[in-house]
């Protein structure tokens, strides 16, 4: 069947289109370079972005993959979670082209769909399989027993996300927003293991109590003492070390836990999806320590990582093939849609 899928839940409008795993189309529009001046994303300039680019982004998926709207067999969209307004244009769009076209339509977790556009570029996913989910706004550990029906959760963070840290380290380094990509290219330069900073939740102590829970905040706070100290001494602050030690922090905790989930389930395939998994230190740290294992990594193209439409279609093709039936009409935008609900 041909899947188009429609993502409106932070600043990225994308539609993407595929038959059965194969990407025919990955339309995006961003409106990132209007909130990199605020150091985050707006909400209401979110949405009216997303209102401008929704109709335009459609066409040019559809171009791009040579079809019509008459021969798509179901439209999925990111029903939540995400910033409410921003959903909405998704939704309603939705709704007014499946409406028209007559086509039945899903309301689908965009966090299940960061799991799911894995297939795109490495086929179905073995099953039990664990999820490292590393997002701007999440970052959790999932049991994926079956991706159609639900995910088990396992821990997640206990206060910020992986790539809120990116974000906000990058700020206080004085790069740009948002700040995976600067702190990724920066690190390339620096030395990794030239600052010790603490890697959360990973001691014996907490371990028995967060075992597959993450915590950024410590570190975060971590290297803005450090960056202080040394303003204050009068001295430069080496920007490539600060964030090659940084990043090596966040990887090493994230792989590690990611890791012994694996073993403690004995399961082989881990799939990291989210945002933070474009970064190259955690796709080659996570390959390295897997190895040994004998556990088997599968992360997709950076450009999957991110915010897309690919990966809400990809997500509703793997529903509509394990026979899920489609949302109702009036299926809802909802900001707070829990991980576990994997279509609404
Ligand atoms: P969520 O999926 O939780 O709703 P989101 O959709 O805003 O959040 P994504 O687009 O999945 O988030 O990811 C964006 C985050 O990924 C940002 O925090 C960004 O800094 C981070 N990121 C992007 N590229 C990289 C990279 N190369 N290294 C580290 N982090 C990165
Ligand atoms: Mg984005
Ligand atoms: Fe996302």
């Amino acid at each position: 069947p041909l899947i188009l899928g429609i993502e409106t839940s932070c600043d990225e409008t994308g539609v993407g289109i595929v038959r059965g795993h194969t990407l025919l189309a990955d339309a995006l529009a961003s409106s990132v370079e209007e909130h990199a001046r605020f150091g985050g994303v707006v909400p209401e300039v979110a949405s009216r972005a997303h209102l401008e680019a929704i109709v335009p982004t459609m066409d040019r998926a559809l171009t791009e993959a040579g079809v019509t709207l008459a021969d798509i067999d179901a439209i999925a969209v990111t029903s939540g979670p995400g910033l409410a307004g921003a959903l909405l244009v998704g939704v309603a769009a939705a709704k007014g082209y499946a409406l028209a076209a007559e086509k039945p339509v899903y309301g689908v977790n965009h966090l299940a769909a960061h799991v799911a556009v894995d297939t795109l570029e490495h086929g179905p996913l073995p099953e039990p399989a664990i999820a490292l989910l590393v997002s701007g706004g999440h970052s959790s550990l999932l049991l994926v027993d079956d991706l159609a029906r639900g995910v088990t959760p396992l821990g997640a963070t206990i206060d910020d996300a992986a790539g809120e840290a990116f974000d906000k380290v990058a700020r206080l380094l004085g790069l740009p927003f948002p700040g995976g990509p600067p702190i990724d290219r920066e690190a390339r330069a620096g030395d990794a293991a030239s600052i010790a900073f603490p890697r959360g939740l990973t001691a014996a102590k907490d371990l028995a109590a967060h075992r597959y829970d993450f915590s950024f905040s410590g570190l975060k706070t971590a290297v803005a003492r450090w960056v202080e100290a040394r303003q204050r001494a009068g001295e430069p602050v080496p920007v490539a070390d600060v964030a090659a030690s940084f990043q090596e922090a966040v990887c090493d905790v994230l792989t590690s836990k990611a890791l012994a989930a694996c073993r403690a389930q004995g399961i082989e395939t881990l799939v990291i999806g989210g945002g933070v998994a474009a970064n190259s230190r955690l796709r080659a740290m996570a390959e390295q320590r897997a190895e040994k294992y004998g556990i088997q990594v599968r992360v997709p193209r950076p450009k999957l990582c991110t915010d897309n439409g690919a990966m809400v279609a990809a997500l509703g093709s793997h529903l509509v093939a394990a026979g899920v039936a489609p949302s109702r009409l009036y299926l809802p935008a909802d900001s707070a849609l829990p991980l576990t609900t994997v279509s609404v």
